[in-house]
């Protein structure tokens, strides 16, 4: 690999890479499921043409025949091609293996989700009716589910996670249903029971035997089926603002985030208008 090697200092350091890479570079260990979930390539065609005209039996006819031939990867749109067309694409793919935690992987799975983009679209130029149909936007990148894991000093469980634990060092809250989606069954979300409320221990932010490194973001220290809820975005920006407060206290006192007095924590988070368990 080419490129510039640039020395930064810092007392305290957050590893919000997604894939715990700061966690790994520094010698913390890092877990990885054999199969995970796909990713998905965000897009929006434009049909431009009227699609109460379409039979749904039909275009789905279509696209099988497309599967069966090779023009197209079952994958390149899941469930019905009217709905496809009528939600302009959208989040209807998976990209399997979808991986971004180095830049090989990051590069093969975008060019293999801009692939599948192209394919759909040549197959629909093709259907009588939709010759008109347009690629009005395209992803950046293709949108990755699950690459790596760091060990924290605390690992989540799906257990913890459905029975709402609280720890004494919870410092966030996490709501989302179980999530795992799988390449060939989809996804079927498992919702918390009424009245029960997911929490986050910062000890699961802390990378095991670790001093002065945190994580936050979907890469906490979870198991699989609890990071499958863990990861969506709110649980990831509340994960942000506690480990971003646990490194600046452990930075003014001198301390590891480790050792920083847990009310102390609490009551930083909550003057900045963070949610904080009790
Ligand atoms: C298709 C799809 C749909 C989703 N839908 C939803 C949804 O509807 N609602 C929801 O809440 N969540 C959803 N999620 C989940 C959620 O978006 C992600 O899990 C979450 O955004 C992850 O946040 P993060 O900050 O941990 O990582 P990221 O958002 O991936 O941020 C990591 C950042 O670190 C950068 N980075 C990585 N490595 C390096 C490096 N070596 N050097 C410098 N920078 C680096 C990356 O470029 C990136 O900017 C979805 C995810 C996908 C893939």
């Amino acid at each position: 690999a080419t490129g510039d090697t640039r020395t930064i200092t810092c007392k305290q350091l957050v590893d919000c890479t997604g894939n715990g890479t700061a966690a790994a570079l520094a010698g913390f260990e890092r877990l990885r499921e054999k199969e995970r979930q796909p990713g998905t390539f965000v897009y929006r065609i434009r049909p431009n043409a009227d699609l109460s005209k379409f039979d749904a039996k039909e275009l789905q006819a279509r696209f099988e025949a497309a599967v069966k031939d090779g023009r197209l990867q079952r994958n390149d749109c899941r469930g019905s091609l009217l709905h496809y067309l009528q939600s302009g694409g959208n989040t209807a793919n998976y990209v399997e293996g979808a991986d971004n935690s180095t830049a090989d992987a990051r590069t093969e799975t975008n060019l293999r989700g801009r692939a599948a983009a192209l394919r759909m679209f040549r197959f629909l130029k093709d259907i009588p009716g939709l010759e008109k149909v347009r690629l009005e936007s395209l992803s950046p990148e293709v949108g990755v589910r699950e690459t790596y894991r760091v060990r924290g000093e605390y690992l989540i469980t799906h257990e913890d996670y459905t029975s709402g634990r609280r720890w004494d060092d919870s410092v966030c809250y996490a709501f989302y249903p179980i999530d795992l989606h799988d390449k060939t069954s989809g996804v079927h979300p498992a919702h918390l029971q009424e009245g029960v409320v997911a929490t986050v221990p910062l000890r699961a932010l802390i990378p095991k035997g670790s001093r002065n490194l945190l994580v936050a973001g979907r890469c906490l220290s979870s198991d699989r089926l609890a990071n499958s809820a863990l990861r969506v975005q709110a649980t990831c920006m509340a994960t942000g603002q506690a480990a971003g407060a646990a490194a600046a206290l452990a930075a003014q006192r001198g301390e590891t985030p480790g050792q920083v007095p847990i009310a102390g924590l609490k009551a930083l988070l909550t003057a900045h208008g963070a949610i904080v368990p009790d």
